[in-house]
């Protein structure tokens, strides 16, 4: 079996050029030449995010980086309503019940994005601290309409979270102009390079309130440390703990490498694949997870039908074609496959032999 080709909606796989920026001697997290590159980071970060708010990168993960965003918009006892779109959305739900605060779950019909209308009647009908939604829904490939989302909390006053874990570097984002309070990423999905990182972005009017919340802090996870030590210190100990270094100077190279081929045209990239590889399947006679307007450039959700189990068409062209893509989740877990259209797999070329594979396990079963 030869290396294997990872189509996995995370991690993703990464460049020559970023895998390398890792070696070398094992850098100081402090001094002036981390801190350019930490700086750096963080300001080309703002480009992605759309934002000219702060963006915080710390050791750990998108999951850390949801907790600490929770922690900073909602006090105990506060309710978040989450758009539910599937698990990304119940990983939400447990990060607000960690933080104290209650989770109230407003279901996305299956295959659809998220109806704003369906929001605003949700925000009329109780009292909501914050909602929360998922970007891209990475278990199903869904896309959310961000923008609209956004703006009916904003008409209500309420803040909004996005978790854009799986979506950020594949398509755009306007975290200000859409009005959204807080958005989350890592270093391992879209953006193209190791894990390692979590990030939270924060629009700058969002700062108030974080600093009247009532609730303890907790110490690493509040982002009002992380801001300070940023601000106080940012020419040679912008960070608040010691940082996974090599995580950061990777992530610096894939981003400057993103930011050369630029944004539009990566996102148009993106586009692209994803239609070839729909295209591609329902020429198969495959039938998407989502509607057409509504899936995700950089995931790809497929029904698997009842012809075969996704864990056997996964392990298949493993085996066969050292090719790795993944399955469904929870109870769809074998009736969906996946396959991740991300970074440099985003483009027809790398897709072809994931095509040519799922057919030639297809012409095996008959
Ligand atoms: C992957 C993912 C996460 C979790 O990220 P980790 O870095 O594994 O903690 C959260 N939300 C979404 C939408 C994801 O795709």
């Amino acid at each position: 079996m030869g290396l294997i080709r990872n189509f996995t909606p995370g991690p993703i796989e990464v460049s020559e050029e970023v895998l390398a920026a890792q070696y070398g001697s094992q850098a100081l997290h402090v001094g002036s030449e981390f801190s350019k590159v930490y700086i750096r980071v963080t300001e080309n970060l703002q480009q992605f995010f759309g934002t000219s708010g702060h963006v915080a990168v710390v050791p750990g993960c998108g999951t850390l980086a949801n907790e600490m965003a929770v922690r900073a918009l909602l006090d105990e006892g506060q309710t978040a309503l989450i758009l539910d779109a599937g698990y990304f959305s119940n990983v939400l739900k447990k990060t607000v019940e960690g933080c104290g605060a209650k989770a109230v779950l407003l279901p996305v019909p299956e295959g659809k994005p998220a109806d704003p209308e369906m929001l605003r009647e949700a925000l009329f009908a109780q009292k909501i601290d914050l909602v929360c939604f998922t970007h891209v829904e990475t278990s199903t490939g869904l896309l959310n309409p961000v923008e609209k989302l956004a703006r009916v909390a904003r008409d209500e006053g309420v803040p909004v979270l996005v978790d854009s874990v799986s979506a950020l570097g594949t398509c755009p984002s306007q975290m200000d102009d859409w009005g959204v309070s807080i958005m989350t990423s890592a270093s391992q999905k879209g953006l193209e390079s190791v894990p390692g990182l979590g990030l939270v972005a924060v629009a700058d009017h969002v700062w108030q309130q974080i600093e009247a919340k009532q609730s303890p802090r907790c110490g690493f996870t509040d982002i009002l440390r992380w801001r300070d030590q940023y601000d106080a210190a940012r020419d040679w100990h912008p960070s608040l703990t010691t940082m996974p270094v090599a995580s950061v100077r990777a992530l610096d190279v894939a981003l400057r490498k993103i930011l050369t081929e630029g944004l539009d045209t990566r996102y148009a990239r993106h586009s692209e694949a994803r239609d070839y590889l729909c295209r591609s399947m329902q020429v198969m006679g495959f039938e998407m997870q989502i509607q057409v307007g509504a899936r995700a450039p950089g995931v790809t959700a497929v029904r698997a039908g009842a012809a075969f189990q996704s864990s056997d068409l996964v392990a298949a062209l493993v085996a066969d074609h050292s090719i790795r893509i993944a399955g469904g989740f929870g109870a769809n877990r074998e009736e969906v496959f996946r396959v991740a259209h991300m970074g440099d797999n985003a483009n027809i070329s790398a897709l072809r032999p994931v095509v040519s594979g799922i057919k030639d396990f297809l012409s095996r079963k008959v």
